[in-house]
């Protein structure tokens, strides 16, 4: 696959003058449900309708979605709305049904990403048919995988693409339900920068107080579009309720959004320079978390030398460490200088934390 154009066209012939917004319920529920949250979102900048169909849950004897029926609400929702629809597919059946019932995109959803036979039974399925197919990233942090999918498709002759960034499953519990990993989906804008992408932060956050942040951040990166999770009524949700947010606030939040829109030269400029200034962001945040991560090793380090009453100070692995540091400095064009003030103020806070629990 190549970057070029064509695969934005689809999204360039929408002339929309915002970010793309599909918006729509975690699970369709039933038709009342799928018919009133169209009718909302008709109000809203929402060109298209999301409503998972059949719902991969993590452990089973969870809500599985309502299956093929759900389709027929979605393609009502769609005549009454004029709304755009789509669904996630995770199997050739899946993909039968959705064709039958003129379900507009199809998403990849981040479990089946990640098993490439498939998303080959997937695009197989699809190839002939002019339908717009996105790729969820799957949940392990891993940029291969997900353009491989892309991949797959745009040789079964599917020429509509584009990805969303959903976030990455950690075994530690962090503030998100899916680590966004912005430096995965910042390396497959620099290497597909036509390829449309799309934020979906409702599965990121887990939550939704943090929804308006993820989005911004995305904006300031550029990206696409926004999927966000809407339901009229959230709490009562029959899956994902504590992420899922009204129409009304959703409204809100594309409102209050900073757009930001290429017209000249100069905005360019601008455009480019705020988008290198946000991923300059996400990386000293990542050094934070690293830095973070450093010192929690040292306390631990400082209480099992306090249970051997050893000395906080060990000069040798120090110069060693040093060593090591400065060689791989190197490689990355980092003087010698440089690492040597960084490195110093690491270890004179690692031993200042060591000190703390040694000494209480
Ligand atoms: C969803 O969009 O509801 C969903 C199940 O997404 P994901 O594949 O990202 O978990
Ligand atoms: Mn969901």
């Amino acid at each position: 696959m190549e970057n070029n154009k064509e695969l934005r066209k689809w999204l360039d012939d929408f002339e929309l003058n915002h970010p793309l917004v599909i918006a729509g319920p975690c699970s369709a529920e039933t038709e009342e449900q799928v018919l009133k949250i169209a009718h909302q979102l008709k109000q809203t900048d929402t060109t298209v309708l999301r409503a998972g169909i059949w719902k991969p849950r993590t452990r089973p004897g969870n809500f599985e979605g309502v299956g093929a029926l759900g389709l027929k609400w979605l393609q009502k929702a769609k005549q009454e709305t004029g709304l755009l629809t789509t669904t996630e597919v995770a199997n050739p059946h899946h993909v039968e049904l959705a064709l039958q019932h003129d379900v507009d995109i199809l998403w990849i959803g981040a479990r089946t990403t990640v098993s490439p036979f498939i998303v080959q039974d997937i695009a197989d399925a699809l190839r002939g048919t002019d339908k717009t197919v996105l790729v969820k990233n799957p949940v392990n942090p891993d940029l291969s995988l997900w353009l491989g999918a892309v991949e797959r498709f745009y040789t079964a002759d599917i020429k509509k693409l584009g990805v969303i960034h959903r976030g990455f499953s950690t075994y530690e519990k962090t503030r998100y339900r899916n680590n966004p990993e912005w430096q995965i989906a910042i390396d497959l804008q620099n290497k597909f920068p036509d390829l449309p992408i799309i934020l979906d932060p409702s599965h990121i956050a887990g939550r939704r107080d943090i929804i308006f942040d993820l989005c911004q951040t995305a904006l300031d990166l550029n990206y696409d579009g926004l999927m966000v999770e809407t339901h009229y009524d959230p709490d009562n949700a029959w899956s994902d309720a504590a992420q899922q947010i009204t129409p009304e606030t959703l409204d809100q939040i594309t409102k209050d959004l900073r757009i930001r829109k290429v017209t000249d030269d100069a905005a360019e400029f601008k455009n480019k320079l705020s988008t290198m200034r946000t991923q300059i962001d996400v990386i000293d945040h990542q050094l934070i978390d690293i830095l973070g991560k450093r010192m929690k090793i040292a306390d631990e380090i400082g209480a099992l030398k306090k249970s051997k009453n050893v000395a906080v100070l060990q000069t040798k692995r120090w110069n060693e460490i040093l060593g090591k540091m400065i060689l791989q400095g190197e490689e990355k064009n980092l003087s010698e200088e440089f690492i040597l003030r960084v490195f110093k103020a690491i270890h004179q806070e690692s031993i200042n934390h060591q000190e703390k629990v040694i000494n209480g």
